[in-house]
């Protein structure tokens, strides 16, 4: 009898976890109207946001990139890449016509985690350092001429508002990073200034946001790219507007007639989003609550934080791990989305990877395989959730395009460069974001459409913007 009513008691919390992931579901729901109604925002945001300087939670950041790469590129240009946890450095020479890129070298560092909340000084010191360590590595292929000042274009994957090609205000920190005394200040001063201290000579000719620069990349590559969107440890996505269509931009015309806009749209918000009370808790308990939300709902830094959201309530309220709550399911970010994606993707019958993850991170042992299932459907739901109202946002930039509709007879092709630790290596999320595009465009559209993995291409295309915008010419171009 005692057995028998045990056994009825966790049939009951099971039920009860059950309930939980299933009102879960239903309050993550994307379904093709929802979606639709989603773009129709973003769309409507976009207009807004352009419109006039603060007219809308996207800021549609005018990149004063009004030239995108041709290939006549032509010289050695660095180029330093910081918005993550990581940043990059690199080099590279350009052949100019024909010739493309002649060689190119990269180096990844690591920013220690109490840099990303320290000082401003303290940060770009840092990067300095490493960057000027990097430069004295150089081999005799990358040397200038004796007396030339180097060339450094700046990927800066933070908001900042552009005052030129190669200046800019950071408007505020994101992805975890909080600085109080660098939010307002000239960026490239920053880097400048560091550079100074550790005897660092180099010129800084481009500063670009991820997005603009993984647009640069990708178009050097094909002509056809016409927006970038990153999906990463935050996402963003920038896009080419007809100047005429700027009305808040008062500036020089712009020659091509065309300026890249960096939208910012980690920042979106609409009342069609589907958020949830963890979706709440989390954005409340966050360094930037009210901010970035569709970032939070989609982007890699949060997606395994959700789930782990989630998983708390299941073992607070249904016992889900026991009779206690595992401790380590209190820290939060404990549950990365690598992890998660590990999990996802588990293809033994017995989800070994899951429970090894749970053993690993959670020090959650002796789960039953209809927890570790219940887990993976978890994953799914977030990751569905992400990807397709990311598709949606890409919808919201075709139809602010006119890209969103079959024209009789043009060929013209649509390409979207997309890059990110997320899109690169989460399978699932990926298919899935190409899979709700085409369910969204119509299978004859979507034929016109492709999306691009733009491997890296934020450092390299900061280094072309730095070459098309650079003081120094060799002498041979023209
Ligand atoms: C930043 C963007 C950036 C994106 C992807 C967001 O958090 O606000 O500037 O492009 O992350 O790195
Ligand atoms: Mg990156």
């Amino acid at each position: 009898a005692v057995v028998v009513r045990r056994r009825m008691k966790r049939e009951g919390k099971w039920g009860k976890a059950v309930g939980i992931v299933k009102e879960f579901e239903e309050k993550c729901g994307t379904p093709a109207a929802k979606l639709k109604l989603v773009a129709d925002a973003m769309t409507v945001e976009m207009h807004a946001g352009l419109a006039s300087e603060g007219g809308s939670k996207l800021k549609m950041i005018i990149s004063y990139v009004d030239n995108l790469p041709t290939g006549d590129e032509k010289g050695i240009f660095y180029a330093l890449d910081l918005g993550g946890t990581n940043f990059r450095v690199l080099r590279v020479q350009l052949g100019g016509k024909d010739a493309g890129i002649v060689k190119q070298e990269f180096e990844e560092v690591s920013i220690p985690p109490n840099l990303m909340t320290g000082t401003s000084d303290g940060l770009f010191d840092y990067i300095a350092a490493e960057l000027s360590k990097y430069v004295s590595q150089e081999g005799q292929e990358f040397q200038l001429p004796p007396g030339t000042q180097r060339e450094l274009g700046f990927t800066f994957s933070f908001p900042v508002m552009q005052t030129s090609i190669n200046s800019g205000n950071l408007v505020r920190w994101t992805k975890g990073f909080d600085i109080d005394d660098a939010v307002g200040r000239d960026v490239v001063t920053e880097l400048t200034k560091a550079m100074k201290r550790q005897g660092l000579d180099m010129n800084v000719s481009a500063l670009v946001n991820d997005t603009v620069g993984t647009l640069a990349g990708g178009r050097y590559s094909n002509k056809d790219v016409i927006a970038s969107v990153i999906l990463g440890t935050g996402t963003n996505a920038a896009y080419v507007e007809r100047a005429q269509a700027i009305p808040k931009w008062h500036g020089l015309p712009s020659k091509s007639g065309e300026m890249v806009i960096n939208m910012e749209w980690g920042n979106f918000r609409s009342s069609h989003l589907p958020l949830t009370e963890y979706d709440h808790a989390l954005d409340a308990d966050s360094l930037n609550p009210g901010e970035q939300i569709f970032e939070k709902m989609i982007s890699g830094m949060y997606l395994g934080e959700i789930i782990r959201r989630v998983l708390c309530r299941m073992a607070e309220e249904a016992a889900f791990f026991g009779d206690t709550v595992p401790p380590k399911l209190k820290v939060p970010f404990v549950l990365r989305t690598p992890e998660m994606s590990a999990m996802h993707h588990d293809q033994s019958s017995d989800l070994k990877v899951v429970e090894n993850k749970l053993k690993d991170i959670l020090e959650i042992s002796n789960t039953s395989l209809r927890m570790r299932r219940t887990i993976v459907e978890l994953c799914n739901i977030v990751a569905t959730r992400g990807a397709r109202l990311a598709a949606a946002g890409i919808l919201g930039i075709l139809k602010k395009m006119g890209r969103d509709i079959a024209r009789d007879g043009e060929k013209q092709k649509t390409v979207v460069a997309l890059d990110g630790g997320l899109y690169e290596h989460y399978a699932e999320y990926s298919k899935c974001l190409a899979n709700t595009l085409e369910e969204l465009l119509g299978e004859e559209v979507y034929k016109s459409i492709f999306l691009e993995h733009a491997n890296d291409g934020s450092g390299i295309g900061a280094a072309l913007l730095a070459a098309s915008h650079s003081l120094y010419r060799p002498a041979d171009s023209s």
